[in-house]
């Protein structure tokens, strides 16, 4: 069973995408984030049903294919309302934006699939009004625009993909951000909190959130250093993008090209908007240089 009880009103059902359940009370429930694909909107109705719990209402943390990939089938089913922050509503209700931002432009036939491109749901404004009690939100920029957390009354909190479980960030130490200004703070943000559990949607719970913020912050501050390497000879985006995949051992593929990408699109803003890089043109190419 994938059904996980992690408090008296806190559980998750436990995958590569865990989605987080919260009781209102004994019958009705809220679901955080739908996991990946509609089989996972399925799962989480049939684990509902055998439970006996009525979904209320969806929170979505953020927009990414992982984490809406079951809104529409069960708002199709149920009716139910879905809430997100702001500028994440605009991806959930447009899926396609977000493989846009991917790829930098109009997506090729190869960054087509239902994985990357969930079908639309609607969703409305997250506020702390239409929480029930005992359930809280909290912002975590940087790894998306304006991803969102919730902390349970168990004092549990889910922190989407702020940081991932050490499983996770010591197999794959470069993890999708998109600003890293304010992953940092993000990170600031973990470390300082007190709770009794960590939920990561992606890898193992944790108790010690100042160990597994400072293996993250050491995986960001490592891929600078090697941005910086990379850059000492003057370097195009295309050549630090492949000493990145050869330094963390990755296989370049469309869908890999795309995501590392954009994030080292991000390491590249953050270190030039903070004096570290600049960038030159010469003859109709763009170098990034070391300063
Ligand atoms: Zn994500």
């Amino acid at each position: 069973m994938k059904l996980k009880k992690l408090g008296a009103k806190t559980y998750i059902i436990d995958s590569q995408n865990k989605v987080g359940i919260y009781l209102i009370n004994e019958i009705d429930v809220v679901i955080i984030d739908t996991g990946l694909g509609e089989s996972s909107g399925k799962e989480i109705m049939e684990i509902c049903n055998s439970q006996n719990w009525q979904i209320k209402m969806v929170l979505n943390t953020h927009s990414h294919p992982d984490h809406i990939g079951g809104n529409h089938i069960i708002q199709k089913t149920l009716n139910v309302k879905i809430y997100a922050p702001k500028t994440e509503i605009v991806f959930i209700e447009n899926p396609e934006l977000t493989n846009n931002i991917s790829y930098g432009g109009n997506p090729h036939k190869y960054l087509n699939s239902p994985y990357l491109v969930p079908k639309a749901s609607v969703a409305s404004k997250l506020t702390k009004e239409i929480l029930p009690e005992g359930l809280e939100y909290f912002d975590l920029p940087g790894h998306n625009s304006q991803m969102v957390g919730f902390k349970t009354s168990d004092d549990i909190y889910f922190l989407a993909d702020a940081v991932a479980g050490e499983d996770i960030i010591t197999k794959y130490e470069l993890q999708f951000t998109y600003d890293i200004q304010k992953q940092l703070k993000t990170l600031d943000y973990i470390k300082s909190l007190h709770g009794k559990l960590f939920v990561p949607s992606h890898g193992d719970d944790f108790t010690n959130n100042k160990h597994i913020v400072k293996l993250n912050y050491d995986n960001t501050i490592n891929i600078i250093n090697n941005i910086k390497k990379i850059c000492s000879n003057k370097a195009t985006f295309e050549t630090i993008l492949k000493h990145i995949f050869e330094i963390y051992n990755l296989k370049m593929d469309f869908i890999q090209y795309s995501l590392i990408g954009v994030t080292i699109k991000g390491y590249l803003t953050y270190m030039l908007n903070n004096d570290m890089l600049k960038v030159e043109f010469t003859e109709n190419e763009q170098f990034w240089i070391t300063l």
